[in-house]
């Protein structure tokens, strides 16, 4: 099955375009990221997925909704989606000709979430995954740990008589970081992005704390949550020149960082992404044995994919590099 990377997954023989960079009469998304969708004609997604582009714009897209497993045939193909534990409705996508079955990952994490489904690896012949944090050293804390750790640093903010101020994407990051103050005996404020996602994810079954969005200009009287984009913002201006903020950064690309990289006081490795050895646990899961990466450190990661005996390299390449000998170490 030939698979090509032309700005988002290209499947020319069923003209199927997999979270296409641009936007295209038809595509399949994913999830709601910004990097994944675009404001395409028509969309394959989950009911979830398709809730939050809307939301985020897409207003004039033609929703197709695929529940888990729902098989849907496509120019002499079939497809389904997978869960992808990335955020709530995110899905892998397999598609199915000919007796081949080609997996693609989309985002996604193995470790558990309390904001998205439990990801689910169907088996596959073909992989093309997305590699984001494929080099050793990515190796995640568990999720619940950090999230306990968040709740303890605001804890500790607020009886400075400080507000705490915790950074993070408003789809994804903010409702797991959201769910992971379920208990905490402090109000919440989130950004009114952060609320219109969050009332997606309750909409869709997700349970969180209470919680109130914020409206610029009004104190806030708890933890706020927001993007790190809103220091550049009048209200948050206003906000820091009469009271006291101290901020926390919540992503994976904060394992081993100073919080001083990120301009913050705190910095905590929370990610909606597969580590390095979820990468490798992935493709084990799979039982594929072609590996076509995308993303992050995808030549590195193919490399570590051939010493163990599999075909693999960058999607980009364009063509399967063979391993060094007749290996199999899975
Ligand atoms: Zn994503």
């Amino acid at each position: 099955m030939q698979v090509l990377d032309k700005k988002g997954i290209h499947l020319p023989e069923h003209d199927l375009w997999l979270d296409p960079h641009h936007a295209r009469p038809v595509a399949w998304v994913s999830h709601a990221h910004a990097d994944h969708m675009k404001k395409h004609s028509r969309v394959f997604a989950t009911p979830a997925t398709a809730a939050m582009m809307h939301a985020r714009g897409a207003v004039k897209s033609k929703f197709h909704h695929l529940e888990w497993r729902e098989e849907v045939p496509w120019n002499r193909a079939r497809v389904s989606f997978y869960p992808a534990g990335h955020v709530l409705g995110s899905a892998q996508m397999l598609v199915e000709s000919n007796g081949v079955r080609l997996l693609y990952s989309g985002d996604f994490k193995l470790r558990d979430s309390l904001s998205a489904e439990k990801i689910e690896v169907p088996s596959a012949d073909i992989v093309v995954m997305e590699t984001t944090f494929g080099l050793p050293r990515y190796r995640f804390p568990d999720s619940n740990t950090v999230l306990a750790q968040i709740g303890a640093w605001c804890r500790e903010v607020l009886d400075r008589g400080a507000i705490p101020a915790i950074f993070c994407y408003s789809l994804g990051k903010g409702q797991e970081v959201l769910a992971g103050l379920a208990g905490c005996d402090f109000p919440i404020f989130l950004h009114a992005k952060h609320g219109q996602i969050s009332q997606i994810y309750a909409s869709h079954g997700i349970e969180f704390p209470d919680f109130e969005v914020h409206q610029s200009g009004d104190d806030i009287d708890g933890v706020l949550l927001c993007a790190s984009q809103c220091k550049r913002s009048k209200w948050w201006h206003e906000l820091t020149s009469r009271r006291r903020v101290e901020t926390a950064y919540v992503s994976g690309w904060a394992l081993g960082a100073h919080p001083a990289r990120f301009g913050c006081d705190a910095a905590f490795a929370l990610s909606d992404h597969a580590g390095y050895e979820d990468l490798i646990e992935y493709v084990r899961l799979s039982g594929a044995r072609k590996v076509w990466t995308t993303h992050g450190f995808c030549e590195e990661f193919a490399a570590d994919l051939r010493a163990l005996g599999l075909e693999a390299a960058p999607l980009r390449a364009a063509k399967l590099a063979p391993p060094p000998a007749q290996l199999c170490l899975f």
